[in-house]
């Protein structure tokens, strides 16, 4: 339903978003997850035609964003990082007027401004002022504009940003509800905000999208490196001829203990490492020594996701730095030691 080829964006001569492809589904509530800075903002700017791209394009069913934004913005529903809210007007007035701007009219405007107002719960509040709003209420005003005109996609930029932890909740709730009914995509820098109401993550990070797919496969495929701890009272070279027919071809590491016991810990690729637990179980048991301990610390998504993100090139960075650079740390060193 939407395609995003190649886009590219430089502000200057920084490269905030770099050869960026994905292909958007219908149906599906996606979760654009990154640290700041990665290029979330700029991408989803690009993607509902607020900002134009230095190279690439998005299409929306078809329609190129730039080429032809009026098919395709009729498709949209979007809620900026900073929406603009009119301050001074009732939620009711706002969205009266953003449904005039996306060209409703009469009794369809009516009606609509009404049903996005109870879908985003908002009808208690229709006729306060929206700087009197808290800050969740605000946002929910914000979702409620995006939704007007009916567009089959709603693109949510950091929507819980900067709200408290029941407003988090109730607006998570109000996305995933919303994703009953349309496609969504979301940008957050939260890992387990995007884990709760994801079906697909995009995890971009220095403006590149490094993995794409549902939260499960995300797990299995990234992470790679769950860990087996076995306690033994076998010495290594017993542990290494009972593991040598297994052909588990994994990474083993020893610890012996004070008390004559030795920690095994393997750590595998394996997807299912219940299996392997089972294979070695079996192992043991068949050479007679016993297995006083077995423990499976499956890897998280969250340190993938800092593994993945994290910058590689800062490290580099460091070790060049600049004359000046160099002047500043040894200058704040002294200080220090004063
Ligand atoms: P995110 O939303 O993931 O936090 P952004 O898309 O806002 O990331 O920003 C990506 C990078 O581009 C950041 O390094 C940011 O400083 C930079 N950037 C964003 N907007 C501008 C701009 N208007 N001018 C220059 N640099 C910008
Ligand atoms: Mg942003």
């Amino acid at each position: 339903m939407i395609q995003v080829e190649h886009l590219t964006k430089c502000y200057g001569d920084f490269m905030a978003v770099h050869d960026l492809s994905f292909e958007i589904e219908e149906g599906h509530v996606y979760g654009f997850l990154g640290p700041n800075g990665a290029g979330k903002s700029t991408t989803m700017n690009i993607m509902t035609g607020c900002l134009s791209a230095t190279s690439g394009r998005v299409l929306m069913d078809g329609h190129d964003i730039f080429e032809e934004p009026k098919e395709a913005k009729r498709l949209l529903g979007y809620l900026p990082e900073q929406p603009p809210l009119y301050l001074n007007e009732s939620p009711e007035e706002y969205l009266t007027f953003v449904g005039r701007a996306k060209g409703l009219r009469g009794q369809e405007l009516r009606e609509q401004v009404a049903e996005v107002m109870t879908q985003t719960g908002i009808a208690p509040v229709r006729n306060r002022r929206i700087s009197d709003l808290s800050k969740g209420y605000r946002q929910r005003v914000g979702i409620a504009q995006a939704l007007l005109g009916n567009p089959k996609v709603i693109i949510l930029d950091e929507p819980t940003v900067g709200l408290d932890p029941i407003q988090i909740i109730e607006i998570r709730d109000l996305i995933r509800e919303l994703g009953r009914s349309h496609t969504v995509i979301f940008s957050s820098h939260i890992l387990s905000e995007v884990q709760a109401i994801c079906d697909r993550i995009l995890i971009i990070a220095r403006g590149q999208l490094i993995a794409f797919d549902r939260p499960e496969n995300l797990e299995r495929q990234l992470l790679g490196q769950n860990e087996i701890t076995l306690t033994t009272r076998a010495g290594q070279d017993e542990v290494l001829d009972i593991l040598f027919p297994l052909a588990l071809g994994e990474e083993v590491s020893f610890q012996e203990k004070e008390d004559g016991l030795t920690q095994v810990h393997l750590k595998t690729p394996d997807p299912d490492p219940y299996a392997m637990g089972e294979q070695l179980f079996w192992a043991f048991a068949d050479n007679g020594v016993a297995l006083l301990e077995m423990s499976l610390k499956k890897a998280s998504l969250e340190e993938v996701f800092l593994e993945l993100t994290e910058d590689k090139e800062k490290p580099e960075e460091s070790q060049e730095p600049e004359d000046g650079q160099d002047l500043d740390d040894g200058e704040e060193q002294e200080v220090d030691e004063v």
